[in-house]
């Protein structure tokens, strides 16, 4: 054991050097023949550490059944024992049962001579002493019965002694046989520890032998890697002169860095300066393009005229009806747009106007017309667009259109909305709307809560000459979505407050005023432009005879307003000094829209068939005399008159007869129609 304790001490020593020299830097050992030569020694000690466990286990097992071995000699004494007790308690007991046999045994025989001298003497004695003596020979039947009995149990009681004698025998033969068994354990595990004994001195004999080899080998390496540590030195020493210059340079690098980041920032500084006065140029020029674009969309509605008159035939439709009265009696001049015949009465007129629209032309070709128009209301310019003409003309499809095929005002609203979102980098806009409509001369708030309240024109208290209408109601829309929200409610209002809307309608002029504020974000100047769509009252004449009452009524104040408006843009296109504005609550209304460089279009809607052409002919000569008045003091025309609401009213299409080649609108002094300069030709009917 004391061997065995000292070799493995001397093993964890070879164990730790070996730690240590594993610790030691491999690197510079690689490839030298002592490291292969260590690696096998390594290997080859873990192999002999692995049989001195295996050999440790072995003992182990071994002690362990030596152990089992003594357990059970001792477990087989235990029994032995407890089997002696048991031989001794048998014994005593079977002895003192034969003792017991033999005293009964001995007081029987001392019980029967007593019995057989009464036999004796009762054979010779008297009946009586008969009868005793049968008793008597009963009792000592009885008695040797008992003595059988006894015979018999002693007789059991001998072969129970002699059944004990055997088992003590088989006992004392079986203790004779465990005795030998353990004798025999116990020499063979003397034999076992002796073997056991033996291998362990051998396997630690074996180890120690190794280890002896490997230390050598182990110390031979330790001296290798002392040499190749000391051939290592130099070259660390040039290592660590490099790594000092390296050091020495980092040091120098963030002045470096700070250098070059200072100069590429002055780059930046300046590259971004250029960058900058080159956006001012950039945003100089736009602008400069942006106020020609203005000047250039002002010169073409200049050159248009600012009030313009164009005409849109409708298809003939159902409600015309069929026969002679539904007849067309519209045609249109191949070559040009402007120009509109009429057969009237079989008489073919002519009328020119800005531009003529044929029943063909769709809802966005019609558009298309007043398109700048409503781009200028961004640039803050009035406009105003008016729809003319007798009730089923279409006026109404014109301006407001079907949900499928809008008119000009949804148009309108959602051009204004993409051209806003076009400029929305460089200005903001809001925009809102108003819709009110005048009926006998009342105006009305169609968006507000009380439709029925009457709103009142007003100038306002600043000075600046500017009308308002107190209560008119204002929504902001910022999608279609809106628009549509807005008309439904407008038109929810419509339908609430009148039972027959169509006839109502048709006697009322419906305004939706949209207005549209703008601010530059850059300079801060603001404009505000208003676009006025006015679906106008119709315009049929209502015979003087015929209506009495509130019909009368009603086509008074039409004619009223519509004369107004006539002689108000009569005096705006002649540039007169006096407007009548107040002359109708429509003009007034729209005074701001109209005058100054505002902007005004009037749609003159014609309706296709024969029962229809005495207000067609109307119509159109109201279009043409609007569109007459010349525009500019040198063009201004001296014989221009003025619609009074007589001449509105009173007017007759037979006292005018128009001439196949004449101007229709034909002025109170004829033959100065046509302008000096005019670029109209002569107009042939074309049917
Ligand atoms: P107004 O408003 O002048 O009284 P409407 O706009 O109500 O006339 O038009 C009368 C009828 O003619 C409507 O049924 C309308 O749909 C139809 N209509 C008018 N103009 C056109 C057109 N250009 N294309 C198709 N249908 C039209
Ligand atoms: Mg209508």
């Amino acid at each position: 054991m004391v061997e065995n304790e000292r070799l493995r001490q001397e093993m964890r020593r070879c164990e730790a050097e070996l730690q240590e020299l594993r610790a030691k830097p491999a690197g510079p050992c690689l490839g030298c023949e002592h490291s292969q030569e260590s690696a096998q020694l390594r290997d080859k000690l873990s192999q002999l550490q692995l049989e001195m466990a295996e050999s440790k286990g072995m003992l182990s097992e071994l002690n362990l059944e030596v152990q089992q071995k003594t357990d059970r000699l001792a477990e087989v004494e235990l029994r032995l024992k407890d089997c002696l007790a048991e031989k001794a308690q048998e014994e005593e007991r079977l002895s003192r049962r034969l003792r017991d046999s033999h005293e009964t045994i001995a007081s029987l025989r001392a019980q029967s001579p007593p019995v057989k001298y009464v036999i004796k003497t009762v054979e010779v004695e008297s009946s009586k002493t008969k009868q005793a003596l049968s008793e008597s020979q009963a009792r000592n039947q009885h008695l040797q019965e008992q003595v059988a009995m006894q015979r018999q149990v002693l007789k059991e009681m001998e072969q129970q002694l002699q059944s004990s004698h055997q088992l003590t025998a088989r006992l004392r033969a079986q203790i004779a046989m465990y005795e030998s068994e353990l004798e025999r354990a116990h020499g063979q595990m003397l034999e076992e520890m002796q073997s056991l004994e033996e291998d362990k001195n051998r396997a630690i004999e074996e180890a120690f032998a190794r280890a002896q080899v490997e230390m050598k080998a182990v110390h031979e390496n330790l001296a290798g890697v002392r040499t190749n540590l000391l051939t290592l030195q130099p070259a660390l020493r040039t290592l660590t002169n490099d790594y000092n210059g390296l050091k020495r340079q980092v040091r120098g690098f963030p002045l470096l860095l700070q250098e070059a980041l200072r100069s590429v920032k002055a780059e930046i500084g300046q590259a971004i300066e250029e960058v900058n006065s080159n956006n001012q140029e950039l945003l100089r020029k736009y602008r400069r393009e942006l106020q020609l674009r203005k000047k250039c969309h002002n010169e073409l509605v200049r050159l248009k005229g600012n009030i313009r008159v164009i005409a849109r035939v409708r298809p003939v439709t159902k409600e015309d009806g069929e026969g002679p009265e539904a007849t067309n009696a519209v045609t249109f001049d191949a070559d040009d747009d402007s120009i509109i015949h009429l057969l009237h009465k079989g008489k073919p007129v002519s009328f020119e106007l800005d531009k003529v629209f044929s029943p063909q032309a769709s809802q966005q070709d019609v558009f298309q017309e007043v398109q700048a128009l409503i781009t200028s209301c961004i640039d803050g310019f009035n406009v105003c667009i008016f729809a003319y003409g007798q009730t089923g003309a279409g006026k109404t499809y014109t301006m407001e259109g079907t949900p499928e095929n809008p008119g000009i005002n949804q148009r309108a609203l959602q051009l204004l909305f993409s051209e806003v979102q076009e400029k929305a980098s460089d200005w903001e806009y809001t925009i809102t709307v108003s819709a009110a409509e005048i009926y006998n001369e009342v105006l009305r708030d169609l968006l507000g809560k009380e439709p029925q309240e009457k709103l009142e024109i007003r100038l306002c208290p600043d000075g600046s000459g500017q009308l308002y209408v107190p209560g008119l109601t204002e929504f902001q829309v910022q999608s279609v979505d809106d628009i549509n929200k807005v008309f439904e409610f407008g038109h929810t209002n419509r339908t609430t407050e009148f039972t027959n809307l169509n006839e109502h309608s048709s006697r009322s002029h419906a305004l939706l005023i949209v207005t549209v504020r703008g601010m530059d974000c850059s300079t801060g100047l603001r404009t505000t432009g208003k676009l006025n769509l006015v679906d106008l009252a119709g315009s049929e004449r209502v015979g003087k005879s015929g209506a009495e009452g509130s019909r009368l009524r009603e086509a008074q104040h039409i004619n009223k307003s519509l004369s107004a408006l006539g002689d108000v843009i009569a005096a705006l296109r002649s540039r007169q000094g006096h407007v009548p504005f107040r002359n109708s609550k429509l003009t007034y209304l729209l005074q701001d829209s109209l005058s100054g460089d505002s902007k005004t279009l009037m749609v003159v809607q014609v309706s296709p068939v024969e029962k229809n052409t005495s207000e067609t002919l109307y119509s159109l000569k109201f279009a043409e005399r609007v569109r007459s008045v010349e525009l500019g003091p040198g063009l201004r025309r001296a014989e221009l008159g003025s619609w009074s609401s007589q001449e509105h009213l009173e007017w007759e299409p037979a006292c005018q007869t128009p001439q196949p080649s004449a101007r229709a609108h034909s002025a109170p002094s004829s033959g100065t129609s046509s302008r000096p300069g005019s670029i109209r030709r002569k107009l042939q009917p074309s049917a």
